[in-house]
């Protein structure tokens, strides 16, 4: 049997949580360089400063990642002075310049903090970061074995930051269940996959349960119980998934239907600069469901999408009938879909979203 190890992240939430900052940071040194992004870093700097003063924690500077996770601009920042004297990392901000400084950790050799500013992906705690071109097209994903040491999950900063981060995060949150169960269908499991896969289950009852009022919560920039449950689903329990089942470094698991929708969409003129991924996860789910016959979840997730004002038809994502059929048969030959458990037709595709607009006649 193989010898292996497996590290899980570590995090801590709530509204104050920035007092546990020298508990958590003490035992790896004292002086702290911060990156992250410009709205990001004016909202937590000062919180950040009066939780280490007088501890004996010292930030060097607050430093701007460089607008994207490029190689490049890692090892800028590895050859700034500031960095390089420093004993620990603060990564500061949405999933870009929380992944620019995962990279940075890994290349250092300088453990690394997250401050999740916002709530759309799980990147705070998870062992990938997502790496792009200078020109923002994107590269590859880069992993590596230890999560970030630990994460601190502000929500009253994310409670306080626009809805639309949190609105796309749900699609791919709920994505992360449904594709991870069929892709992995039939399968016999390592450990960590089977427990990954259990988990994902998480990643959907939350949001069906306190999603609608976490949105409503969000727009009104209060911070409850249900807007924590969400932020909590979106971050720790997709990334925690996201962990145990990426472990062989593929995506066999951590992706399907709903992704190979939205990578096909990519393909139209300007689809992208247009559309939220996570939003478009979202709407790829209902065609997940109706292509693997789940009715009862379709049903469910149709209502969801509809309270949250996610995507339910290519009227919201402002394509026509005619773009979607041409694209139909890219669906099948995207990597999203190389590990499902069946092949996706363009029969199959034709099917479902003859049903879903049916569906959506009965509005
Ligand atoms: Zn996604």
């Amino acid at each position: 049997m193989e010898n292996y190890s497996m590290m899980l992240p570590h995090y801590s939430i709530g509204a104050d949580i920035y007092n546990k900052i020298p508990e958590f940071c003490k035992p790896y040194g004292k002086k702290i360089i911060a990156i992250g992004g410009h709205t990001a870093m004016s909202v937590a700097r000062p919180l950040i400063d009066e939780a280490i003063a007088a501890t004996g924690l010292e930030i060097l500077d607050y430093v701007w990642y460089c607008g994207e996770a490029s190689y490049e601009n890692v090892e800028a920042l590895q050859n700034l002075p500031q960095v390089q004297e420093a004993d620990m990392i603060f990564a500061i901000g949405g999933g870009k310049a929380l992944d620019t400084c995962k990279c940075l950790s890994v290349k250092a050799g300088k453990p690394v903090f997250t401050f999740p500013t916002i709530a759309a992906t799980c990147a705070a705690v998870t062992t990938v970061a997502i790496m792009y071109h200078p020109d923002g097209s994107f590269k590859e994903p880069f992993f590596f074995l230890q999560p970030p040491v630990h994460a601190f999950i502000n929500t009253a900063i994310i409670a306080a930051a626009p809805s639309q981060y949190l609105w796309a995060g749900l699609g791919d949150t709920i994505a992360k269940y449904y594709e991870c169960t069929v892709s992995s269908r039939g399968d016999e499991l390592e450990h960590y996959n089977a427990v990954g896969i259990q988990i994902s289950r998480q990643c959907v009852e939350p949001l069906m349960k306190y999603g609608t009022k976490a949105m409503e919560d969000n727009k009104k920039q209060i911070c409850t119980y249900e807007l924590e449950q969400v932020i909590l689903a979106v971050i720790v329990t997709t990334g925690i998934v996201s962990i145990l089942i990426t472990r062989e470094y593929t995506s066999d698991y951590n992706s399907g239907l709903a992704h190979a929708i939205f990578y096909t969409l990519t393909t139209l003129p300007h689809f992208e600069e247009t559309h939220l991924h996570g939003a478009v996860v979202g709407f790829g789910v209902l065609i997940l469901l109706l292509c693997d016959n789940q009715m009862n979840e379709f049903e469910r997730i149709y209502q969801f999408n509809q309270s949250v004002a996610l995507p339910v038809s290519l009227e919201d994502m402002e394509i026509t009938a005619e773009q979607m059929a041409s694209i139909y048969p890219l669906v099948s030959s995207t990597k999203d879909v190389q590990h499902y458990p069946y092949e996706i037709t363009v029969p199959m595709l034709q099917q479902a979203f003859a049903q879903l607009a049916a569906r959506n006649q009965q509005n």
